[in-house]
């Protein structure tokens, strides 16, 4: 087979996320046979890093040979079985693990599927909660520039305009508050006192704040300080505003904590997680939160008080045994520990950047890195120019926009990194 037969019948059939399919007509798709490590392969041979891994799933790379072998004996074990009066032993030692691995006292798990969805649950389970002891508060407060996923729940209370704005008259009622505006300290003080400002006349009406902690990756790879997260969460305790932390893209390692809620000393109400959570293997999405919110649904079933949200494929055992797989590896490998000299071989990698004239700041945090370019206008599309570029060199990246970002695979070596850093900045050159 070749890359355009299997093109050929794609396009016949499939509608592909967030493209517009005309752009096909001459962007070539990239049909991938297979791929091992960091590298992808297509039908004709070629070998491209996946500098995104995938859209920010992959932790250990492809085709993991440990994550492969305890999915493909959970699969010859128990593919799946509902998670309602059933149980079994990969979620619960994957409940256990989850609640010893995030900040605090996060104690109860609720399984979902996808990213969105769990954003769904935190945000139903926020209001429930409030309604059960008699409180009905409507409205959920975000920053500015958030995402949280394109359900319409979680889109309503995401603020990125391109994915939002066409379905303004459907969405559930959300407000926004100002996100630091840089990673200065002040910024994030500055943004605090806003956010006090709205607390103070709506806060009975707010069920809960949800923010991405630390880096606002959908929106542009936007980067503040985490003295804003230790404010915000400590407004959202006085004014009684449940605080959800959705670490589906910035969890597990990315920002160079386990969670980036560490680095501001936080524990959130909620917490929700998905992508790196299966390494990238499976669709699961967990939200860890207390046993505190937990008993508000804990009654005699008459009372009519319980959580009743449900996905067929809640807690499903593959996805369960590749997430226990990934915590493995974060237990035997040290990952944290180790990812801190990759995290200073990108920022070297980074500094060239600085001096090129097209381009507006250079960011880092972690794993995630994000060069921003200035003098675009959009019709340029300067991120499909850089795409392409880097493509036809072996490198994978997708640029939000003139955002071009590194969020690779943890198990890049110093070579892979440094071959995806310079095709990247020779495309950003050759603009
Ligand atoms: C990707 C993402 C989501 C949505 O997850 P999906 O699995 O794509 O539905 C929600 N929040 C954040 C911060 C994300 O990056």
């Amino acid at each position: 087979m070749k890359n355009a037969d299997l093109m050929a019948r794609d396009l016949a059939h499939i509608w592909h996320p967030c493209t517009q399919m005309k752009d096909h007509e001459n962007l070539p798709l990239v049909p991938v046979r297979s791929a091992r490590g960091v590298w992808l392969e297509d039908f004709d041979g070629n070998r491209y890093i996946d500098g995104i891994s995938s859209w920010w799933v992959n932790l250990f790379g492809h085709a993991n040979p440990y994550i492969t072998k305890q999915l493909s004996e959970q699969a010859a074990t128990l593919e799946h079985v509902l998670l309602a009066g059933f149980t079994h032993e990969p979620a619960v030692r994957l409940a256990e693990r989850l609640c010893d691995v995030t900040p605090g006292s996060l104690n109860r798990v609720f399984f979902a599927d996808n990213g969105s969805s769990a954003v769904e649950v935190a945000l139903k389970m926020s209001y429930h909660a409030h309604l059960n002891q008699g409180e009905n508060r409507p409205l959920f407060l975000s920053l500015t520039n958030s995402y949280h996923g394109e359900t319409i729940g979680a889109l309503s209370v995401g603020d990125v305009g391109l994915y939002k704005e066409t379905y303004k008259p459907i969405l559930i009622r959300s407000i926004q508050t100002p996100v630091p505006e840089d990673r200065s300290t002040e910024a994030a003080e500055r943004a605090a006192v806003a956010l006090e400002t709205i607390l103070k006349v709506q806060s009975r009406e707010i069920s809960a704040m949800i923010v991405e902690p630390l880096v606002q990756c959908a929106g542009s790879m936007h980067m503040y300080h985490p003295r804003y997260l230790t404010l915000a969460k400590r407004l959202c305790e006085t004014y009684g505003v449940h605080f959800i932390a959705d670490e589906i893209a910035v969890g597990f390692g990315r920002t160079g904590t386990m969670f980036a809620c560490e680095q501001a000393d936080i524990v959130p109400d909620f917490i929700c997680l998905s992508k790196g959570l299966t390494g990238g293997y499976m669709p699961l999405a967990a939200v860890v939160t207390t046993d505190e919110i937990y008993s508000r649904f804990y009654c005699d079933y008459l009372e009519y008080k319980a959580f009743l949200h449900s996905h067929s494929y809640t807690g499903n055992p593959l996805g369960c045994s590749c997430a226990n797989a990934v915590l493995d590896i974060f237990e035997s490998e040290n990952v944290i520990e180790k990812n801190r000299e990759k995290i200073e071989w990108m920022k070297a990698l980074l500094a060239p950047f600085e001096s090129l004239p097209n381009v507006k700041e250079v960011r880092q945090q972690g794993m995630i890195a994000a060069v921003e370019l200035q003098g675009y206008a959009p019709e340029t599309r300067v991120n499909l120019k850089i795409f392409e570029y880097c493509l036809k060199r072996g490198v994978f990246i997708r640029p939000l926009g003139p955002v071009l970002y590194f969020m690779p695979p943890y198990v890049i070596t110093k070579d892979e990194m440094t071959k995806m850093v310079e095709t990247a900045y020779d495309a950003v050159k050759s603009l």
